[in-house]
C-alpha cells in the first residue's frame, strides 16, 4: 500500500515511454508498474507524468547594481512549481574580500525558510587569486560544487590569467565551472559608440553584443579549458557561431556541455525594433539572435549537441526597473523573467512541432541537468528511490500566456499573449502536492539544501 498513487497516466523519462502507475511512499518514488494501490490516488489518464524539471540558472533576488531582480526566493520558487520546476541552482555572489564559505551562509540564510521548492548553489568566482581559490575544496565540501565564471561585467569578469587560474583549481579538485562566455572590451567599446553617436535606445543593446564576439569568447574559453583540461559548461548559448566553436573543442576531445534558453530559441532580434522603450523588455545577456541562430540552436537540442535548457531568469519591472536606462541602454538592468514558462514553452514549440521528443524534452530540462551536478539519481528521473518530485501535465490544456496569468513577480513576460498547448497541472514536491489543478497548495519553506557534488 503506497500513500499516494498516480494512476493510468503515461510516464516519460529521458530512457523511454511507458503507461504505468508511479507508487510514492513518504517522499520517495516507491514502485513504477501496473495496478498499484495507494491511500490516496490520483487519475492521470490523459496525462503525461514526468519528473521534476531542473532549472539549473536562476537568479532570485539578485543586486545588480542599484536595483535588485524582482522574484524573491519565495515567489520565484512558487512561479518555479507552477511551471513544474522542483529544483533550481541559483548563485552565490560573495562581497569583494567576503571569505566565499560565508557568503554560502549569507545565501542560504536568504533562501532557507522562503523556499517552496528545492534549491542548490553555484559560488561565484569573480577573483581568481590564491587567496580565494584556497577556499575552492572547502566550498566543494560544503555542497557548492560548481562555480560561475564571468569574462564580461566589471567587478565579476576574471581576465585569460583569471580564468586560467580558476580553471586550473576547478580541475584539480572537481569543481564545476559553469561560464558566461562573452568579450568585455568589445562590449565596452560598441556601447560606447553607440552613446558617442547618441544612438541611447534598447536597439542598440544586441548591436554592441555581436554573435562573433560571443563566439570570440567561448573560442578564447575553450582554448584555456583545453590547456588546463578541465570539463566545463557554458552558460546561456545563443549562435550558431558559438556552436561551431563547442564542436571544435569536442572534436579535440575536450568535455564542454553547453546550456540554451527558451529566449535564444524563441526570440529573436527584431524584439528590440518594438515602439518607444518596449525594446528594453529584452534586454539581456547575450541578446536573442537571428532566425538563422534559432535553427542552429535547435537542430542542435536535436542532434544532442545542446544539452540543458535552463531559463537564466533575472526579471526586473519594465514600469519601475528597466526605465533606469530610459536614456542609456548600457543602463538597462539585464535579464529577463522565464522560471514559470520553460517546459510549456518547449513542449509546444519543441514537442508538438516534432523538433524534440518527449523523452529528450525530459532529458534537457530535468535529467540531464540532475545528472551533471551530482543531484542524479535522486533528481531528474522517475525511479524507485529517487525524490517524489513529479509533474502530472496535461498536453491538451491550452494557456494563453500573460503576466496578469503568471505568478513571477514581475509586470511583463516576454511571451505576453503566446498561446501554448500543453500545461503542467499537478506538481509534487518530494511527495508533497505543492500545485494542484493549477492551484499552489505548498508550504513556503518546504525546500531545502541541496548539495551538489563533484564529478
Ligand atoms: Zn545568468
Amino acid at each position: 500500500m503506497f500513500d499516494l498513487v498516480i494512476a493510468n497516466g503515461t510516464v516519460v523519462t529521458a530512457e523511454g515511454i511507458a503507461h504505468a502507475d508511479v507508487g510514492i511512499r513518504n517522499d520517495k518514488i516507491a514502485a513504477i508498474g501496473a495496478r498499484l494501490v495507494g491511500l490516496q490516488t490520483v487519475d492521470a489518464s490523459g496525462m503525461l507524468v514526468l519528473p521534476g524539471a531542473i532549472d539549473e540558472h536562476v537568479h532570485l533576488q539578485m543586486p545588480v547594481g542599484d536595483v535588485t531582480s524582482s522574484d524573491d526566493f519565495r515567489s520565484g520558487t512558487v512561479a518555479a512549481a507552477h511551471g513544474g520546476t522542483t529544483t533550481i541552482i541559483d548563485f552565490v555572489e560573495p562581497e569583494p574580500g567576503q571569505p566565499l564559505l560565508a557568503a554560502l551562509e549569507e545565501r542560504r540564510a536568504e533562501a532557507d525558510g522562503q523556499v517552496a521548492i528545492d534549491y542548490g548553489l553555484h559560488m561565484t568566482l569573480s577573483r581568481a587569486d590564491d587567496e580565494t581559490l584556497a577556499q575552492v575544496p572547502a566550498c566543494i565540501n560544503a555542497g557548492t560544487a560548481s562555480f560561475k565564471l564571468y569574462m564580461a561585467y566589471e567587478g565579476l569578469r576574471l581576465d585569460d590569467g583569471g580564468l586560467l587560474r580558476a580553471l586550473s583549481t576547478l580541475r584539480t579538485h572537481g569543481g564545476r565551472p559553469l561560464v558566461h562566455a562573452e568579450n568585455h572590451h568589445a562590449i565596452i567599446y560598441l556601447a560606447s559608440l553607440a552613446l558617442a553617436e547618441g544612438r541611447t535606445g534598447p536597439e542598440s543593446h544586441p548591436l554592441t553584443r555581436p554573435a562573433i564576439m560571443e563566439a570570440e569568447a567561448i573560442h578564447r574559453l575553450l582554448s584555456l579549458a583545453g590547456v588546463t583540461g578541465t570539463p566545463l559548461i557554458l552558460a546561456h548559448l545563443s549562435c550558431a557561431l558559438g556552436l561551431e566553436e563547442v564542436r571544435r573543442a569536442r572534436a579535440r576531445g575536450q568535455t564542454v556541455w553547453v546550456e540554451t534558453c527558451p529566449q535564444y530559441l524563441l526570440l529573436d532580434e527584431g524584439e528590440y525594433q518594438r515602439p518607444g522603450f518596449e525594446g528594453a523588455k529584452f534586454v539581456m545577456a547575450p541578446p536573442p539572435r537571428s532566425a538563422a541562430d534559432r535553427a542552429a540552436l535547435w537542430a542542435g537540442l536535436a542532434a544532442g549537441e545542446v544539452d540543458t535548457i535552463a531559463t537564466d531568469h533575472c526579471p526586473f519591472f519594465y514600469e519601475t526597473q528597466k526605465t533606469r536606462g530610459r536614456h542609456d541602454f548600457s543602463k538597462i538592468p539585464g535579464g529577463a523573467p522565464g522560471i514559470e514558462t520553460r517546459l510549456p514553452l518547449l513542449y509546444t514549440h519543441g514537442v508538438r512541432t516534432g523538433r524534440l521528443s518527449l523523452e529528450r524534452w525530459v532529458e534537457v530540462c530535468c535529467t540531464g541537468p540532475a545528472r551533471r551536478f551530482g543531484l542524479a539519481p535522486r533528481k531528474g528521473t522517475l525511479a524507485v528511490g529517487a525524490d517524489a518530485d513529479v509533474i502530472i501535465f496535461d498536453p491538451e490544456r491550452r494557456v494563453t500566456l500573460s503576466a496578469g496569468g503568471l505568478h513571477q513577480n514581475v509586470d511583463y513576460t516576454p511571451y505576453e499573449g503566446w498561446e501554448v498547448h500543453g500545461y503542467p497541472i499537478t506538481v509534487l514536491s518530494r511527495g508533497q502536492v505543492i500545485v494542484q489543478d493549477g492551484e499552489f497548495v505548498g508550504e513556503v519553506g518546504h525546500g531545502s539544501f541541496l548539495e551538489t557534488v563533484p564529478l
